[in-house]
């Protein structure tokens, strides 16, 4: 394949093309992946599902078939490492990502799980792999498609990885997808694994764009390491893009072009670049404190899910962990975590952080997070249903056993716990009785543990808001969770993508709630935060600001961005606007008014270039635009 522009992949629709014949430009959208703008000749790479036959074997081949099991896992993780090798040191540790896909390559629930279909249905080692992922990965499906979630989307993406990658070793398919390049290009896939994604580095790649994905896809998050501009979630891109054709892929705005002019050609290098020395300087000016023009420190903490991304935290200039969501260890599996595994997990965390402050937050099953080791039955609203803390007082076993591992993990630096979906001051109280009882347990078994570990709250139901004043006197910090304050608010589902544009994190109902919760936790002095996707926004952080909020916690890669928007405005021009906004009667009309106040000085935020000129005609739209590309983190 070495020099060679691989032919069209049969079948693939012809370029559009305009009457005269000449190509016409055409541009499609999907979701900004990582940032940055490239141009150059296309490279469609074909399907990347790997061929296996499936085989019944005799009760003689069965320990044979585990062998190869465990040498394909071997090797898989062997692979791992070498790609892990290949990539260069940089501010963001890549190989975090990896080393969490290595560790899922020989996780023993999935290994049990196939090697009794192994033993039992006496299937070949990579049927009962691919059937195995594939139980699993129906666990991430949505009941409707085009709900997409992004949390489940990219869990049901980290498992077909797995199984890719098993089968790749078992098969001896283990080519990386990109074929090996002579000429920049920009590879155009259904999907790329993250090994596929940093296997570019050696290549001269220049852009990926993908036909599924989210932001929040360790696809995308590798892309955004490495620094190649990537657009995901392009839908039919596959099959309008021929391998030749030149095309932009704009990572800031989520848009590909395909057979652009020339004028387009020049105007897209020129973002390109532009970019590129842009984010080169907010990164280096990651470790700088968080301080608004006026003095005021903001404290801005990283959402993380998985324990690799910890060190990702850290990386983008995190003073700690606000939201650690434990959900992970609960889902794909069908027996529940132990309390030393459990244990294990949050101590490397905590130990990776230290001595910043990590939240743990206790599961938040239910809803949209569904996990089949708890068997939660079928119910007509599961977003009102069991979930999260309610969930957990029902399962006292199982919270007992979580909160058991989070205390012993508070040995091993600043350690804090969290509650989801407290909708009473009751709730909390059990909670609190229960922490008591697992503190207990913990010292009769001998372990050492924090003697106070902070118990706050998620305000993320109406009714916390309303009771913020009494529940400030029983918590211990408060982190409002705009996502699902949003959904329970303005009735609408977090997941409906057709709604979405409803969901807007500048109603006036949202901000007038923001506000209440902040004037409660002064009052009383309870510290309070921010964690919701809003908080990555420039726009809506310097609002939040002036609502009152001195801490954010938002997705690790957006940290340096938001710091430097706070860097650039005061607390008085924050609050000026927020009084403004809680007067307003619409998000459109606070949306508006936000983005003409505070777009001249963050426009190269808004629209991820430096030197980008600035008129203030022009300013609100594209604004508004950067604001539309937030992720659901
Ligand atoms: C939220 O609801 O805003 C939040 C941060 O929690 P999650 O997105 O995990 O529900
Ligand atoms: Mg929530």
């Amino acid at each position: 394949m070495s020099g060679n522009i691989p032919s069209p992949p049969p079948g693939t629709r012809p370029p559009p093309s305009s009457d005269a014949g000449v190509p016409r430009e055409v541009v499609i959208r999907g979701i900004a992946g990582s940032p940055g703008v490239a141009v150059g000749p296309a490279l469609v790479v074909g399907d990347t599902r790997v061929g296996y036959v499936r085989r019944h074997v005799s009760a003689g081949q069965v320990d044979g078939e585990i062998e190869r099991l465990l040498h394909a896992v071997d090797a898989a993780k062997a692979h791992i490492r070498e790609v892990s090798a290949r990539l260069p040191s940089g501010p963001l540790d890549t190989n975090a990502i990896l080393d969490a896909y290595s560790a899922m390559v020989g996780d023993p629930m999935l290994l049990d799980r196939i090697e009794k279909k192994i033993r039992g249905d006496r299937r070949c080692a990579e049927w009962a792999v691919a059937q195995s992922c594939e139980e699993i990965a129906k666990l991430f499906s949505p009941a409707d498609p085009n709900e997409r979630d992004a949390y489940i989307v990219e869990r049901r993406h980290d498992i077909e990885f797995v199984c890719d990658r098993l089968l790749r070793e078992l098969t001896g398919d283990v080519k990386l997808l990109v074929p090996r390049l002579d000429q920049p290009m920009v590879v155009i896939a259904r999907d790329l694994s993250p090994a596929d994604t940093a296997g570019m580095v050696r290549e001269p790649v220049i852009g990926f764009i993908t036909e599924i994905g989210t932001r929040t896809s360790h696809t995308a998050i590798m892309a955004r390491a490495l620094e190649i501009p990537a657009v995901v979630g392009v839908a039919d891109a596959l099959s309008i893009v021929r391998t030749g054709d030149t095309i932009i892929v704009d990572g800031l705005k989520g848009e590909v072009t395909i057979n652009p002019r020339e004028s387009t050609i020049e105007d897209a290098r020129g973002r390109g670049a532009r970019h590129l020395a842009f984010a080169r300087g907010l990164l280096s000016a990651r470790n700088q404190p968080c301080v608004t023009r006026d003095g005021e420190p903001v404290s801005l903490k990283a959402n993380v899910e998985l324990p690799a991304e910890a060190i990702l935290a850290l990386d983008h200039g995190a003073e700690g962990i606000g939201l650690y969501r434990t959900e992970f260890i609960y889902i794909d599996r069908t027996q529940m975590p132990t309390e030393e595994e459990q244990y294990e997990l949050y101590r490397a965390v905590v130990e990776a952080v230290a001595p910043r402050p990590v939240t743990l937050r206790t599961f938040d099953i239910g809803g949209d997070k569904f996990a089949s080791s708890f068997q939660l039955p079928a119910e007509m609203n599961p977003a009102l249903g069991l979930r999260a803390v309610r969930l957990a007082l029902s399962r006292p076993d199982v919270f007992l056993t979580q909160l058991r591992a989070m205390i012993r993990a508070s040995h091993h630096g600043d350690l804090r716990i969290m509650v989801p979906m407290v909708a009473s001051v009751q709730e909390l109280r059990e909670v609190r009785r229960l922490l008591g009882r697992a503190m207990q347990e913990v010292d009769l078994a001998g372990h050492p543990f924090a003697k106070h570990i902070p118990l706050g709250i998620m305000i993320e139901v109406p009714s916390a808001v309303v009771m913020a004043d009494v529940l400030a006197r029983e918590a211990e910090f408060f982190s409002i969770g705009t996502n699902d304050l949003i959904q329970y608010t303005l009735a609408i589902d977090r997941g409906n993508r057709s709604l979405a544009p409803l969901a807007s994190p500048f109603h006036p109902a949202i901000l007038r709630m923001v506000r209440q919760v902040t004037v409660a936790a002064n009052m009383r002095g309870v510290p309070v935060a921010l964690c919701g996707a809003m908080a990555s926004d420039p726009l809506a952080a310097v609002l939040l600001v002036g609502l009152g909020l001195r801490e954010l916690s938002m997705e690790a890669a957006a940290v340096p961005e938001i710091k430097e928007a706070l860097r650039r405005v005061t607390t008085a021009d924050c609050e000026r606007a927020a009084e403004a906004a809680l007067a307003l009667d619409s998000p459109e009309a606070v949306e508006e008014l936000i983005a003409g106040t505070f777009a001249p000085v963050l426009f190269d935020l808004l629209t991820g270039s430096a030197d980008e000129p600035f008129a203030r005609s022009e300013g609100v739209q594209p604004a508004r635009e950067a604001f539309k590309t937030i992720p659901d983190q």
